[in-house]
């Protein structure tokens, strides 16, 4: 986004999912839909001219609360955000606000909490405070519970990917369909098809699945019959190749095991 707007805050809900290419400008857009939400001038929000738009755009509006990766001792950032922060942010969350009609929470690299914290995060998501706002910034919402996204709406910045994110996503709708038949011959040779794809286009395939499959969760797409079971089943096998795919296992290998995994006992029966 170069130009940031003017904000719509009737069209956001209370938690938003905030999706782009990098931390930094996922970040920066969070920051001005909190200004927008705590604003106090006329018009469109943010003015950028408020008292409460000036705190903002400093970082020292007391209502916009950043919840980050902590450092370890040695100054260095921790891989997670943790469920004791999360719960940290679920008693801060019922206080009323300092100055403004609402509290913000920006939640930087949601995406790096761990499965507790994501947990913890669902349950305030699920009974938010009155007038409390989630954002969550993330560069990769397939690192989310498809339950953490089902309570959010999505923010989806990666524009200037979207013809390369419709190609995996039209693989993904492929691969998803062919496991959902249940017929092991056509996922084998649907996988030996795309087996020579390279790293990269396979770890875009391999998230748009994972998405794929928590959007079909979550109702937003038709799920080809399968029941709630398989879908997460597939959902978690999507998240172990992509886990493999960045130690830089083979993308043969990724295509092998999901030609003998993704059909539950396929491999054995087929
Ligand atoms: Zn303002």
């Amino acid at each position: 986004m170069a130009e940031l707007g003017f904000v719509d805050l009737r069209r956001m809900s209370h938690a938003c999912i905030i999706s782009a290419r990098s931390p930094e400008e996922a970040l920066r857009t969070a920051r001005h839909i909190a200004a927008a939400a705590v604003c106090t001038g006329q018009g469109g929000k943010p003015c950028g001219r408020c008292r409460a738009c000036r705190k903002a755009g400093e970082g020292i509006h007391p209502d916009i609360i950043p919840v980050c990766r902590l450092s370890d001792d040695k100054g260095r950032q921790k891989r997670e955000i943790s469920v004791d922060q999360i719960r940290a942010v679920s008693a801060d969350a019922v206080v009323l606000p300092n100055e403004a009609g609402r509290k913000v929470y920006i939640i930087e690299d949601a995406d790096s909490m761990n499965i507790p914290a994501q947990n913890a995060a669902l349950k305030l998501l699920e009974e938010p405070p009155a007038g409390v706002m989630f954002l969550l910034c993330v560069t990769n919402a397939g690192q989310l519970l498809p339950t953490v996204r089902s309570r959010c709406t999505e923010l989806n910045l990666n524009g200037a990917a979207a013809g390369e994110a419709g190609e995996s996503r039209a693989l993904a709708a492929e691969f998803v369909k062919c496991a959902a038949s249940g017929d092991p011959a056509r996922l084998c040779r649907w996988c030996g098809k795309n087996e020579g794809l390279d790293s990269r286009a396979a770890e875009a395939f391999v998230e748009s699945a994972g998405e794929l499959l928590a959007d079909m969760l979550c109702g937003r797409e038709e799920a080809f019959g399968m029941s709630r079971e398989e879908l997460l089943r597939l959902h978690g096998l999507l998240g172990r190749c992509q886990a493999w795919l960045r130690v830089n296992v083979g993308v043969k290998h990724i295509f092998g095991l999901l030609a003998v995994d993704a059909i539950a006992g396929g491999g054995n029966r087929g």
